[in-house]
């Protein structure tokens, strides 16, 4: 059955905090019902990245907008997902370092820098057919998205994956390093004033601690034909 097919118009918010399996679990699910995956986090730390390289300080939020309004984020898709180019080079394993990561939760929290995302992620889901996931998809840049989930896990587990993954990626970090790392930036990310991590009060709500990606990915795409099953409005 290609879901897809059944529902071309429909917006899928999916948000958590980090670790959660979000980028794992868009990728799969976009690949199943023929969506468009966007990596709203991706777009942010493209601007953290640029900040960082600048020299600007953080703190000077108007220099930080400025800067940010003028970067060109690209997504270009291949079989394995997707690169991130910004200004045409390739920045995809730039962005992922635990330096940009924190410097991303802090450029986020700036109305400024949120303001210009906010429009470019509603244009690029305005004609449906996509997945966005990220903090505020479900609550901010998509409130009436037609499912929404929010996925989570216990901090242990979101930050033993983290670790994995750069362990992977021939990082240096220790596993202490990174729990503390990805307990600070969810702090930082949930107390801000500005589109905070949150649960919608609509969303499905999947916690995946111990549990298989197979299995989590059975729950959406269930969760998903159920939804489309319904009558618009329901
Ligand atoms: O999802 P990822 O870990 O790549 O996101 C990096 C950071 O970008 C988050 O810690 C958060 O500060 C910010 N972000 C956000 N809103 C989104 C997506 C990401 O504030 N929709």
């Amino acid at each position: 059955m290609t879901v897809a097919a059944a529902s071309p118009g429909m917006v899928i918010a999916i948000d958590g905090p980090s670790g959660a399996g979000k980028s794992t679990l868009t990728r799969l699910l976009a690949q199943r019902l023929g969506y468009l995956h966007i990596d709203t986090g991706a777009m942010y730390r493209t601007l953290a990245l640029a900040v960082s390289r600048s020299g600007i300080s953080v703190d000077d939020e108007a220099a930080v907008a400025a800067l940010c309004q003028g970067v060109v984020i690209e997504f270009l898709r291949d079989d394995d997902g997707y690169r991130v180019i910004s200004d045409g080079e390739d920045v995809s394993l730039a962005i992922r370092t635990p330096e940009i990561s924190m410097l991303t939760s802090r450029i986020s929290a700036q109305g400024a820098v949120r303001e210009i995302l906010l429009k470019l992620q509603r244009e690029l889901g305005k004609g449906g057919g996509v997945i966005l996931e990220g903090r505020d998809i479900g609550t901010v840049v998509f409130p009436h998205a037609r499912v929404k989930f929010f996925l989570s896990a216990s901090a242990r587990e979101r930050g033993e994956r983290r670790y994995l993954e750069l362990r992977e990626k021939g990082a240096q970090a220790t596993l202490e390093e990174t729990l503390a790392a990805v307990a600070r930036r969810d702090e930082q990310d949930a107390a801000r004033e500005l589109a905070p991590l949150k649960k919608a009060s609509d969303a499905v709500e999947i916690d995946s601690t111990g549990v298989s990606i197979e299995s989590v990915l059975s729950r959406m795409e269930q969760v998903v034909r159920e939804r489309i099953a319904e009558p618009l409005g329901g």
